[in-house]
Parts: C-alpha cells; sequence; structure tokens
C-alpha cells in the first residue's frame, strides 16, 4: 500500500522518514484549511493570508506529530528498547519499535508521554494565542497559533483511546500485563479491544457516507480500517516473536537443501534447477564447499544468447550476512534478516559448510499452527 519512504533529517540520532502518502495528505490539509476552516472562522482577509495561514498550519502539524513520535522514540531509546526511527504517513506518525518493551513501566512511560507532549504543545500554543491577542499580533498568527492548541488537544485526547496499537491501548496493555504478569494475554485484550473500536469507525464512516457526508465518512472509515488490521498484525507479531524466540534456526531449517554445483552453465542452472525448484537463489557448491549464491536476477543480467558460455561459477556471488545465518542462532534473528532485506530464504551456514536452509514458508506456516492450536485452547 504505501512506496519507499523518503529521508527528511536526523534528530537526536532519530531518522526522520516520510512516506509519499503523507505529501498528498499534506497538499490536501492545506488546500482544506485554506479554503474551509480558516476562511469560516477568520472573515474577510485576502485570498493569499488564507493559504499562508494554511501552509503554516500544515507545517506546524507536521512538527507537532514529530514531537509526538519523538517523546516516544526518546522514552524507548531510555530503555533499552532499539528504534529503527520515525515515518510519517497517512495516518500520522509511527515510531517504528525493533521489540516489545521489557517491563509495564517501559511500557506505559513510552505509550503515556506522547499524549502528554501533545497536551503540552496544545497548552504552550494556547498561551502563545493569548498572549499574541492581547499585545496585538496579527490575526493571521493568532488563528494558526489557535489552530495548533486545538489540533493538539484532538491529537492527545485520539490518542488517549484505550485502542490497541493507540498510545491508550498500550497504557492499557501495561496495566494487564502488570497484572496478570502475561504479555501475551494482554497484548490479546488490548488488540481486541483496538480492533473493536476499529470496527466502530468503519461502521461510522459508513454512516456518514450514506447520510451524504461523504469525506469525513471515507475519512473515519480508513482510520478504522487501518486501526483494526495494525491491532491484529500487533498481536501476530508478538505470538511470531513469542514462538521464534524459543525456536532456533537448527530446528527449523530444512536440511540437505538443493545445491547448484560451480561448474554447470547458466543455461543447464535455468534448465534442470530454476524451472524444477522455483527458488529465488540458490547456494553454489565446489566440493562439498559452499563458495557463493546464485539467484534469477544475477542470471536476468546476462544476455539470454550467452548464457550457454557462461558458468554458475563465475556469475554467483559470495554470500553475505544479508543471505545467511548460523545454525545457531535465534529464529527470531533469521526473521529479523528476512525482514531487513525482503530476502525470505535464507542459507544456513557453519563457516563453509552449508547446512541447511531456513524458509520464511516454512516459519509461517508453523505460526499459523501454532495460532490454531492457541484458538483449540481458547474454546475449551
Ligand atoms: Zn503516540
Amino acid at each position: 500500500m504505501f512506496g519507499r519512504p523518503i529521508s527528511l533529517f536526523k534528530i537526536f540520532g532519530f531518522e526522520i522518514k516520510i512516506d509519499i502518502s503523507w505529501l498528498v495528505l499534506a497538499a490536501l490539509i492545506t488546500w482544506s484549511l485554506a479554503s474551509g476552516l480558516f476562511p469560516e472562522y477568520y472573515k474577510d482577509l485576502p485570498l493569499a493570508a488564507y493559504w499562508w495561514m494554511g501552509t503554516a498550519g500544515t507545517v506546524g502539524l507536521f512538527l507537532s506529530i514529530i514531537i509526538h513520535e519523538l517523546t516516544h522514540s526518546l522514552i524507548a531509546r531510555h530503555y533499552g528498547i532499539s528504534m529503527k526511527g520515525i515515518t510519517l504517513f497517512i495516518f500520522g506518525g509511527v515510531a517504528q519499535m525493533e521489540d516489545d518493551p521489557p517491563h509495564p513501566k517501559a511500557e506505559f512511560m513510552m505509550a503515556i508521554v506522547g499524549p502528554l507532549s501533545s497536551g503540552f504543545i496544545s497548552l504552550f500554543s494556547f498561551l502563545l494565542c493569548n498572549l499574541g491577542e492581547s499585545s496585538g499580533w496579527p490575526v493571521t498568527v493568532n488563528g494558526v497559533l489557535n489552530y495548533l492548541a486545538w489540533l493538539n488537544i484532538i491529537l492527545a485526547v485520539f490518542n488517549l483511546i484505550p485502542a490497541f496499537p493507540l498510545d491508550g491501548g498500550r497504557v492499557l496493555r501495561s496495566a494487564l500485563w502488570s497484572w496478570k504478569k502475561d504479555i501475551r494475554w494482554a497484548t490479546g485484550i488490548a488488540a481486541q479491544i483496538g480492533s473493536g473500536f476499529g470496527i466502530l469507525l468503519i461502521i461510522m464512516g459508513i454512516v456518514y457516507i450514506v447520510s451524504g457526508n461523504f469525506v469525513s465518512g471515507l475519512w473515519w472509515f480508513l482510520i478504522g480500517l487501518f486501526l483494526r488490521s495494525t491491532a491484529q498484525m500487533s498481536y501476530q507479531q508478538l505470538l511470531a516473536r513469542n514462538l521464534f524466540n524459543t525456536k532456533k534456526v537448527n530446528d527449523l531449517m530444512v536440511k540437505n537443501p538443493v545445491t547448484v554445483p560451480r561448474s554447470i552453465s547458466l543455461e543447464e542452472f535455468i534448465r534442470d534447477y530454476v524451472y524444477k525448484h522455483h527458488f529465488q537463489t540458490y547456494p553454489v557448491l565446489s566440493f562439498g564447499k559452499l563458495t557463493g549464491c546464485i539467484s534469477i536476477k544475477q542470471v536476468a543480467s546476462i544476455p539470454r544468447e550467452e548464457w550457454a558460455q557462461y558458468t554458475v561459477g563465475a556469475v554467483a556471488s559470495p554470500c553475505s550476512e544479508e543471505t545467511t545465518v548460523g545454525p545457531d542462532e535465534d529464529a527470531n534473528k533469521a526473521l529479523e534478516i528476512m525482514n531487513r532485506t525482503g530476502n525470505s530464504r535464507l542459507l544456513v551456514v557453519r563457516g563453509d559448510q552449508l547446512e541447511g536452509i531456513i524458509a520464511l514458508k516454512d516459519m509461517l506456516a508453523l505460526l499459523s499452527l501454532k495460532m490454531e492450536l492457541n484458538d483449540l485452547e481458547k474454546n475449551k
């Protein structure tokens, strides 16, 4: 659904990125502020003034979200949770956490600081706006400050709704977690509430649309859809992390994988291996030792009529950290590499010996089996 985010700048060591969808949204917000909200509250200003106010309002919104997400990231770092960075996309910001918080208190602090920071920005904007009004600042400046004050109150309140993964849902999860000492149970409940709240927004959106209020209706519908899917996804990710934490790569790999000898031609490789097994990459062996990897992409970069002249060994590249994992590593480590690199199959390597292959497909099959068993247990 979303493209590759554009990197904007770094602050406190966190990379701030922006999704293309956000640029579209920014244009829409500027337009609706300049032609709707501001002219309604501040009458008879020149057209250019409304556009300046709209632009300033959008930049203010952007900064408000960055500050909100940044406080999450700073507290996370304080508790030793590594953060990938902050990406702004169509529904606001996401501070990307790579791990679960270590204990309920860390989760609580991390979650609550976001709405608190929005509350502070709101208060600050209100005070500044009051100062502006009493000391005769231009109405355009006061108008933008007033808008930011209300915007941040809405951000704080919306995020406090106890629907996981909204901040309020995280606060709820931390409370449940500290009560029963079971993060899986707590996440399950919080995610169910989050998912239910998502459905509520979807229904509300449909009611709006049917009654003729198309734009706000679509808006609620999309937010609901997004909340529902992230709530379900975060629960599944937690189950996956819990399951793969207890497994080693060794337990999940396929032994004796398909390997390609160095000396055959690319033509033979395509005919006898690629058409038969349909994998993206293959390990290349010479005298029983792993010497490299060959992928379909590498073959495709060579003109077809030259396939007979090249051997696999001449085209293969050395195996890198992006395509290999050790047999004694956690299965989670394999998942993390797959996540980062987009490779769905990793070679399991000890020294120059190929011990097996671990595939995302097999890991997901195990996960879905495990989830079905969980459901059975629940329904007993
Ligand atoms: Zn937040």
